[in-house]
């Protein structure tokens, strides 16, 4: 149950968005100032950006203590920036998860927190259209498509990151061990009351995106593999097959003699054909365990999702450095 006079933090990766930040410092100080019967915080994660956006925050986060900036040793990637923030918003009784660039506009946070407060300790902000064309949308539906029929725990098609996580959904999604993180599915695995909230996604405000298409697939590759073991269920299926038409096959050919028939085919481009076909899909096979090998093996090497550039002292205030420069 939300507290009388609730804390939420906002949750900010941030890589390179010096462009955009002044926008979104002054339409987060106008969402703080309306109040909304909350104490509000933002915390940016800056994720080894090599433009001034720290020295931004830094600047920002001494106008205005609302305001708070934590750096990792360098780029992480924007899944390990997020665990970085949820991983110091333990404190705050619920945390909205969005994007520095203006994309996810602060203005829906009143709408999520409202959702919140209505019991729901989970809240996805849901997409009523997108804005990305060609071939990331392109991407982005055939991930969907292909993600919906291969997981256990489906997310809905139109969400993303932006959405807000009460408490006990922060400290579960902390709790979680693994190194390959894909937010939008393993806020659907751990389950929780959700509720979603409609929202028209925006342009990014300014600057460029800086998710590269490689890593939105990486990304989406995480989701298929660390959700599903399908692709691995669908070789035994594809073996089963194989192997039964290999014996029917032989079968026929030792009835066809039998039965006194000449087998008079050269058979040379069958053979190929088949050579190729039946060592494409070993590879592919071999490829596919590969796939969650390596998964296995960054998995047990256990180093941590993200590093900070300024440990708290042990012995001094816990919680993120905002002064050091
Ligand atoms: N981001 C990050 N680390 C990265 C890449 C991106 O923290 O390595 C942040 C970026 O600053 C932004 C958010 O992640 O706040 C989404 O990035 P972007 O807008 O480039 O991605 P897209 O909107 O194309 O998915
Ligand atoms: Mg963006």
């Amino acid at each position: 149950m939300p507290a009388s006079t609730p804390t939420i933090t906002l949750v900010i990766p941030v890589f390179n968005e010096e462009a955009v930040l002044p926008e979104l410092f002054a339409r987060l100080g106008a969402l703080f100032d309306g109040g909304q019967g909350c104490v509000w915080r933002a915390l940016l994660v800056d994720d080894g950006s090599r433009d001034r956006s720290a020295a931004l925050i830094r600047a920002q986060a001494v106008r205005d203590p609302r305001f708070a900036l934590i750096e990792l040793s360098r780029n992480f990637g924007f899944q390990s920036a997020l665990s970085a923030g949820l991983a110091h918003a333990a404190t705050a009784d619920a945390v909205v998860t969005m994007d520095a660039d203006l994309q996810d506009p602060p203005e829906v946070i009143p709408q999520l927190v409202a959702a919140w407060r209505a019991g729901a300790e989970i809240v996805r902000a849901t997409r009523r259209t997108r804005r990305e064309r060609g071939l990331r949308r392109l991407g982005f539906d055939l991930f969907h498509r292909v993600f919906g029929s291969l997981s256990d725990y489906p997310i809905e098609a139109n969400t993303g990151t932006f959405g807000l996580l009460g408490r006990a959904a922060v400290e579960a999604f902390n709790a979680l061990p693994e190194r390959h993180r894909f937010f939008p599915g393993l806020r659907a695995w751990i389950g929780f009351p959700t509720a979603d909230v409609l929202y028209d996604r925006q342009e990014r405000a300014a600057g460029v995106p800086q998710q590269t298409f490689r890593r939105l697939v990486r990304y989406g590759l995480d989701g298929v593999f660390s959700f599903s073991h399908l692709p691995l269920r669908l070789l035994t299926y594809a073996g089963l097959f194989v192997a039964f038409m290999g014996f029917a096959g032989g079968l026929f050919f030792v009835l066809w003699r039998l039965l006194g028939f000449e087998n008079s085919q050269q058979g040379f481009t069958t053979l190929v054909t088949l050579v190729l076909f039946l060592g494409g899909v070993q590879l592919i096979g071999i490829g596919v365990l590969g796939e969650y090998l390596g998964r296995v093996y960054d998995e047990v090497k256990r180093r941590p999702n993200f590093i900070l550039k300024n440990p708290p002292r042990a012995s001094g205030a816990p919680g993120p450095a905002t002064t050091r420069d």
